[in-house]
């Protein structure tokens, strides 16, 4: 469970099922994927790191949660369509990768007011 203060601050971006993403800390399958912090699958959050930690790096936060609510639900992001366009593209210039910084940085001042 997230602190109450960016629980809520989740919440009042992502509306309600933000409530019901599951974040897993220090995580095996996080920390294969060498060089990444996180890693994201249906309604989870994979951590290689502590959960204090993600959570004091609001970009990261809403980068993440942005992949599972506003990607991976409703079935846009798939592993597939994710690995076909990092073949394509790489990693920078993959499209789910620009959306969700592109997300994360137009609602950063906002989630830093909510979260205190
Ligand atoms: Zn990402």
């Amino acid at each position: 469970m997230p602190p109450p203060r960016t629980a809520a601050a989740l919440e009042h971006i992502f509306g309600e099922a933000a409530a019901g993403v599951i974040v897993i800390e220090h995580s095996r399958y996080a920390r294969m994927h060498v060089g990444m912090s996180a890693t994201t699958r249906p309604n989870r959050i994979l951590l290689a790191g502590a959960g204090a930690r993600f959570v004091a790096d609001p970009e990261l936060v809403l980068h993440e949660y942005f992949h599972v609510l506003g990607q991976w639900r409703g079935g846009r992001l798939t592993r597939w369509r994710y690995i076909l366009e990092s073949m394509r593209r790489g990693y920078w210039e993959n499209r789910y990768e620009i959306e969700a910084r592109e997300f994360a940085a137009a609602m950063a001042s906002r989630y830093r007011e909510l979260a205190g």
